[in-house]
């Protein structure tokens, strides 16, 4: 079968990359190429600012009242509804994320159009009570014009979707720029977002890689805002380069997330949560449980439960509905967990579960990794305190609530937090000092688009979702109008 080669979507045109190059995009489950992907140039992030900002400026998006571009983004919404299942499978066979997994995904995601499509027109400003005789002020919100939409690897369409849903409802422009691991996803959305009548330019696509169509498009001098989801390198070079050119930032990244098991915890429905947090995904999402801090008293009877619940699981082909367990997405992300295994044991951690390569049958041309738990694990180990992204599981102990809180805290990071217990009184007292943007009770890795998400710490600045987050998107005008039928002139009075 004979690759697709993509094209890049600018001012509503597929069109070829200037530089006339493109890369190859893996099947992680066999390691083989299945598509090519353009390799942007400073040129072709050029000509997709540049087609931004005119959408932004002149033509049938700028005279749009919110109430139409909400029914545009609901069209969207009815697009996706409908071809979400093929989108799902483009995004599974590029970044390896289990089918089963990637359907129901899809299927919620036209809900961020629905909700902020909903949202547009019922952002209001205010009349604004002031001492100045004879004024009469008032505020009103208005959009800030391109946006940069940076994403990552793991979801790419939904961590689009949290931008771009907030982003068009507010009346701005997007140049998105996905992940140079799984850009085929974002891609395929385009038609949708053709089809459903989004006026040329509104948004705009250049894939590649970070140093060439990532970095121009931050410090493009024509973006007035950059939304970046990924890593915490990738993070804090973006917002160095955006603070370089005074311009907005919401940041999305990393997490270390703890899950605290009490000793009056639910134990099945613990080993549950915990196996949701690290292993769906192969714990490549941002607010993998990778941290599991397990009262004393519950150690190893957690322990076990949880290796019961883990054997003979069914590895293989992401595409096959009946797996349980898919490859990592790419290969550079493969190497990092592999050289994070022989860390944790370089450093003293024993693997009690996993802890290598898959060695299963079916397996072997893919990027498959070994559900791992880890035990022995200090508060200093590099397994500890650093991402890897991975179905990697650091177990620690603890002894009281507050060597619970200490241990949970002890983080570069703040994404998340699972809290394990059927005690009311303590489930509230340790979700309020815990350091961490989303904390879940009883359960784990739950979504919505009403909630906002975001972290504390080193894992981002700002939220995205809720009704709120559509402000970060706008930003307000206080208008004075005088009501005085003279205006005395003030040298002579
Ligand atoms: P990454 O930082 O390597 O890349 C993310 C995106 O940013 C890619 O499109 C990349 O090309 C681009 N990029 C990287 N450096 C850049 C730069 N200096 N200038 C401009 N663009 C740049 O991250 P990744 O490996 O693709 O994704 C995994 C990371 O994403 C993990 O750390 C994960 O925790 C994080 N993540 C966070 C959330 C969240 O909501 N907090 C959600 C999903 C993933």
């Amino acid at each position: 079968m004979t690759d697709i080669k993509y094209q890049l979507f600018i001012d509503g045109q597929w069109t070829d990359p200037s530089g006339g190059e493109w890369f190859d995009t893996e099947e992680p489950y066999t390691g083989r190429r299945w598509a090519q992907i353009p390799r942007c140039t400073e040129h072709d992030v050029d000509r997709a600012v540049g087609a931004a900002h005119r959408a932004f400026t002149e033509g049938e998006w700028p005279a749009m009242s919110a109430t139409q571009r909400g029914h545009v983004l609901r069209r969207l919404g009815d697009l996706l509804r409908e071809h979400g299942e093929a989108l799902a499978r483009v995004e599974a066979r590029d970044n390896g994320t289990r089918i089963s997994e990637a359907v129901p995904q899809f299927r919620y995601l036209p809900e961020w159009l629905y909700y902020y499509g909903g949202l547009a027109d019922k952002i209001e400003g205010a009349v604004i009570p002031n001492d100045v005789p004879e004024i009469f002020n008032y505020t009103c919100y208005e959009p800030l014009g391109v946006v940069a939409a940076i994403t990552p690897w793991n979801s790419p369409v939904m961590l689009l979707l949290w931008k771009l849903a907030p982003a068009l409802a507010a009346g701005n422009t997007l140049v998105v720029k996905p992940s140079e691991h799984a850009s085929a996803s974002t891609l395929e959305f385009m038609k949708l977002v053709e089809a459903a009548g989004v006026p040329p330019g509104v948004v705009n696509v250049v894939t590649g890689f970070a140093a060439e169509a990532g970095a121009p498009l931050v410090v493009h001098p024509l973006v007035a805002k950059v939304t970046f989801t990924g890593s915490e390198p990738g993070g804090r070079a973006v917002n160095r380069a955006a603070a370089g050119e005074l311009k907005r930032v919401t940041l999305e990244l990393g997490g270390k997330s703890p899950q605290l098991v009490f000793a009056d915890a639910d134990l099945d429905n613990a080993v549950n949560g915990v196996i949701s947090g690290i292993f769906l995904s192969n714990g490549q999402t941002c607010v993998a449980g990778s941290r599991l801090l397990l009262h004393e008293a519950v150690h190893d009877a957690f322990l076990e439960k949880l290796g019961a619940a883990l054997a003979g699981l069914k590895m293989g082909d992401p595409g096959d509905a009946a797996t349980q367990l898919g490859p990592i997405a790419n290969r550079p992300q493969f190497e990092k967990i592999i050289a994070y295994l022989d860390i944790a044991r370089e450093e003293g951690a024993r693997a009690l579960i996993g802890g290598a390569r898959s060695m299963r049958p079916g397996t072997a041309d893919g990027y498959f990794v070994e559900p791992t738990v880890f035990s022995g694990v200090t508060p200093a180990m590099r397994i500890t305190r650093e991402e890897i992204f991975g179905p990697v599981l650091a177990a620690l102990r603890f002894a009281t609530d507050e060597e619970a809180v200490a241990l949970a805290n002890d983080s570069p990071y703040g994404l998340a937090a699972g809290v394990w217990t059927q005690n009311l009184r303590r489930a509230h007292r340790v979700a309020q000092r815990l350091q961490a943007g989303t904390v879940y009770v009883n359960t784990y890795r739950a979504v919505s688009v009403t909630s906002p998400a975001g972290g504390y710490k080193c894992s981002g600045i700002g939220r995205e979702n809720g009704a709120e987050m559509i402000k970060d998107y706008l930003q307000t005008k206080s208008v004075w109008v005088s009501t005085a039928e003279k205006i005395p002139n003030p040298l002579t009075v």
